[in-house]
């Protein structure tokens, strides 16, 4: 078992990370940035080492000072979080030189992964649906030109490094390609350092619906039910849920072992996440894979009672999924999560500043992981997420109304926050009734702008 651990990451998923190390009676090694110098990770950790200004090219991404920073406090091994260093098969390359182990897949996994266009066809090789696009990267407007004609209009155009929701272009008619396509790719060099884009079938209404995986260092691959995540707004997710109210037991078990048999053909190990869009049949395509821990992870937590975060850490110091969930895994009820971010709560700009006041709930069902407290001051620098707040119930109707009564005595003073909105949502009869796709949260934006 590791001794010590470095993470390198901040905010709530970093002191995620140190829970689960005490848990198993690791000690914890923080990084930080000089923005961040006063935050929760640093003062839970055991050790923490500045490892540079604020903005993150310059420390959470600097790979030469977080790979220092695990020499010097003498670490084991390092978890990545998500978002930063994450899904960069490099960093986790450099870890494995410095006889560092990173807490995920294996870099040429991460790397297939981390293309989007290679995963897609990984994928369909191994017997999943895959949307119908280019088969690679697009080399030219006129092969772009050529394959949305074969698809049929209207197309997207993808960042093939892409992530956040970023780098995303829905094409409508032929006249349009050629400009939007550019933007795509400019917009993807610019935010991934890879300018690369590939088309893709646009879904009208989808859901987003996602399959949680656990695979072992030993071949075993096993999938922890599903998650459907259609409240977005511009491609990013807010609310989370798992089970999906439109996944039954049957396609449930169908999808799980497509899952499980692609991931264990690609050599996958660690946490992951297969993600799919649901069309208005009811049929699943592939869209990525996320090879990381997951923001959205503690709602699979609440129906598993699986630790996804200690099962990480377990299985990169070589245990076996066999010891870690002998009698596999049993969905227990409905969660819920709702993303507590610092936005303006219809204009979804960033809402930076001091929080001045804050209650966060409890009681039965509610989990709020967050790095945030009183007098915390949150940084222009990094995402805008706050605070998760997740409630379980028997029933989704009662993780709805325990989300309700948490929203409700969550008190967040001196910044905007998306609270109000998520009351909105949890009060939404659509909601209420699992009736989601992609588009709700647009459509209940526009309703409120033009009701009386
Ligand atoms: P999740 O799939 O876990 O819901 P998000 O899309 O919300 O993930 O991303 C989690 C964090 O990781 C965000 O801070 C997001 O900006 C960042 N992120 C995700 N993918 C990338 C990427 N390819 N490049 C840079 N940042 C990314
Ligand atoms: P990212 O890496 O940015 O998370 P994804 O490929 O996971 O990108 O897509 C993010 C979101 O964009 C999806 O959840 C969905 O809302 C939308 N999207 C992606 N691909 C399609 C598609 N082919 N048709 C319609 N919507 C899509
Ligand atoms: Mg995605």
């Amino acid at each position: 078992m590791f001794r010590k651990v470095l993470i390198a990451n901040r905010g709530e998923i970093a002191l995620r990370v140190i829970c689960a190390c005490k848990e198993l009676g690791i000690r914890t090694v923080a990084v930080y940035s000089e923005a961040d110098r006063n935050s929760l990770h640093v003062r839970f950790a055991d050790e923490a080492v500045c490892i540079g200004p604020a903005k993150s090219a310059l420390s959470y991404l600097n790979i030469p000072a977080v790979i220092s920073a695990a020499e010097i406090t003498n670490v084991d091994a390092i978890h990545p979080g998500y978002g930063f260093l994450s899904e960069n098969a490099g960093f986790a390359e450099v870890c494995e030189m410095s006889r560092l182990k990173f807490i995920g897949p294996r870099p040429d996994v991460t790397r297939l992964m981390g293309l989007k266009q290679e995963a897609r066809r990984a994928m369909s090789e191994a017997g999943i649906p895959i949307l119908p696009g280019s088969p690679g990267a697009l080399e030219s407007v006129e092969e772009a030109m050529e394959v949305a004609d074969k698809i049929g209009y209207p197309v997207l155009i993808k960042a093939s490094a892409g992530g956040g929701g970023r780098g995303m272009r829905v094409v409508a008619t032929p006249e349009d390609l050629p400009a939007l396509m550019a933007q795509a790719q400019s917009e993807a060099g610019a935010a991934f350092g890879n300018a690369d884009v590939y088309i893709e079938k646009f879904i009208g209404r989808p859901r987003h619906i996602e399959f949680q995986v656990l695979a072992d260092e030993h071949g075993t691959v096993r999938v922890l039910g599903e998650r459907e995540c259609s409240i977005q707004r511009r491609h990013q997710k807010l609310v989370e849920e798992a089970p999906s109210p439109a996944v039954n037991d049957a396609l449930r078990s169908e999808m799980a072992a497509q899952v499980e048999s692609a991931l264990a053909a690609a050599g996958y190990s660690n946490a992951g996440t297969v993600e799919f869009l649901m069309d208005e049949d009811g049929k699943l395509y592939f869209i990525e894979v996320n090879a990381r821990i997951q923001v959205e992870h503690p709602v699979t937590e609440l129906i598993t009672g699986v630790d996804l975060v200690k099962s990480q850490i377990l299985i990169a110091a070589g245990a076996r999924l066999s010891d870690l969930m002998p009698d596999g895994t049993v969905l227990r009820g409905h969660a819920i999560e709702c993303r507590i971010n610092a936005e303006h709560p219809e204009r979804f700009t960033p809402s930076p500043g001091r929080i001045t006041g804050l209650n966060l709930p409890g009681g039965i069902g509610v989990r709020v992981d967050t790095a945030a407290h009183q007098d915390a001051v949150i940084p222009p620098y990094y995402d805008s997420l706050v605070a998760k707040l997740i409630t379980h119930g028997s029933t989704r109707a009662e993780a709805i109304h325990r989300m309700q009564r948490a929203l409700e005595m969550f008190v967040v003073e001196g910044i905007y926050t998306t609270i109000p909105l998520h009351q909105r949502i949890m009060a939404n009869a659509d909601f209420q009734a699992g009736r989601l796709d992609t588009h709700f949260l647009a459509r209940m934006q526009s309703a409120a702008v033009t009701a009386p």
